[in-house]
């Protein structure tokens, strides 16, 4: 395996433009491989697959999923029955006065509508889509799908981001937080498995005083927090209990690597590997329950880059160290060279078949057991 990780450069002349034709066909790919039908048929304009409606029926709300077991009740039903879901939102929001909520801390004061590093504007909240996506593990999406919630802007901001309309430019539309409960009771109705906020670190205030309100109209889905890892303990111990299932990216190892394609971040490592045990010991090893629907535990997905920029061996080795054996682990093959990769040689390419290979077999050969190979077609040429 090419061992050339720990230093990254990055070119020196300006990166190629690319054809109108390239850049259409891209922003198709990006938005089917994203789900996000509502923008590939114009309806960018409402910002959602489905229309929000303002007098849902809380009674209308029925759980309709039979693919849950029997006595499975979502963590956030209680707390909000106890008051305590509220109780936590409200520090979470309060924390947005100095702004705290992930590991940037830069301070910003959103509730007098100072934007802060990640640019999520204030106490405002700007959503690009709300839809059943099929393009997610296999134990989300089930028959009927994920529901994901699509959340704009980002305060990782990596060099080669797939999403970067949403998490750099921040394309989406303001909703309210009442509006967001109201889409999430809509996905459940859709007959989603689950509720899956992508990029939520910096609206996780948002997010409890929406599934609050969501929880008392009938919510009954598992909540998924879909993150890049880069997370404060001090937010996640806000949301023990909050969230069933955690979908952690592990991407980088090194440290230099971090910083370089991500905007300075050189501690992604370090918090990422600190965040990802606090995951796994409040929701545990996820396995799919008897209809193969994922309930609750922790899903790491680890995304292979060209030339071993991510580390894939070093972190492999240290899920199987740390965590159990049987840990859910998402090999990822997708690596596309998005937005500003190009700029950077070594990750301006996709990954070969060899390299995909190596990881799968180290992995395997470290013992972990409960391996998402998504790239298995490869595997068999
Ligand atoms: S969530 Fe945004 S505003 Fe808050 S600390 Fe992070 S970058 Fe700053």
């Amino acid at each position: 395996m090419n061992n050339q990780k720990t230093s990254i450069r990055r070119k020196s002349e300006p990166s190629t433009n690319i054809s109108r034709r390239c850049f259409l066909g891209q922003t198709m790919r990006f938005c089917c491989n994203a789900g996000l039908t509502a923008m590939v048929f114009g309806q960018l304009g409402t910002g959602m697959a489905f229309g929000i409606n303002h007098d849902d029926d809380p009674k209308s709300d029925a759980v309709n999923n039979k693919l849950f077991d029997e006595d499975f009740v979502p963590g956030y039903v209680p707390l909000q029955e106890s008051g305590e879901l509220a109780e936590r939102a409200e520090a979470l929001w309060e924390i947005m006065r100095n702004c705290r909520l992930c590991p940037r801390e830069c301070g910003a004061n959103r509730h007098r509508r100072q934007t802060g590093f990640c640019r999520s504007p204030g106490t405002r909240l700007f959503i690009s889509s709300a839809t059943p996506h099929f393009g997610e593990e296999r134990p989300l999406v089930g028959r009927g799908g994920s529901g994901t919630i699509f959340l704009t802007h980002c305060s990782l901001q990596c060099v080669f981001c797939q999403n970067y309309e949403i998490s750099h430019l921040g394309r989406g539309h303001e909703r309210s937080v009442r509006e967001m409960a109201s889409m999430m009771l809509q996905l459940q109705r859709a007959g989603c498995h689950n509720i899956n906020f992508v990029t939520p670190t910096h609206y996780s205030a948002f997010i409890l005083k929406a599934l609050e309100i969501a929880s008392q109209r009938g919510l009954r889905l598992p909540v998924v927090y879909n993150t890049c890892g880069w997370e404060r303990l001090e937010i996640l111990a806000m949301l023990d209990g909050v969230v069933d299932i955690y979908l952690p990216d592990f991407k980088f190892w090194d440290s230099s690597i971090s910083a370089t394609l991500t905007a300075g971040t050189d501690d992604y490592p370090d918090l990422t590997k600190k965040a990802i045990l606090e995951m796994h010991r409040q929701v545990g090893v996820a396995k799919p329950n008897r209809h193969g629907v994922m309930e609750h535990g922790l899903m790491i997905r680890h995304l292979v880059m060209p030339n071993e920029k991510g580390g894939s061996i070093e972190i492999l080795d240290w899920i199987a160290e740390n965590l159990p054996k049987d840990t859910y682990v998402n090999i990822m093959a997708q690596y596309n060279p998005y937005h500003k990769a190009f700029d950077f040689p070594e990750i301006s390419r996709r990954i070969t078949i060899q390299e995909y290979r190596d990881v799968v077999s180290h992995a395997e050969g470290l013992g972990l057991t409960n391996l998402d190979i998504q790239g298995h077609g490869w595997l068999r040429r």
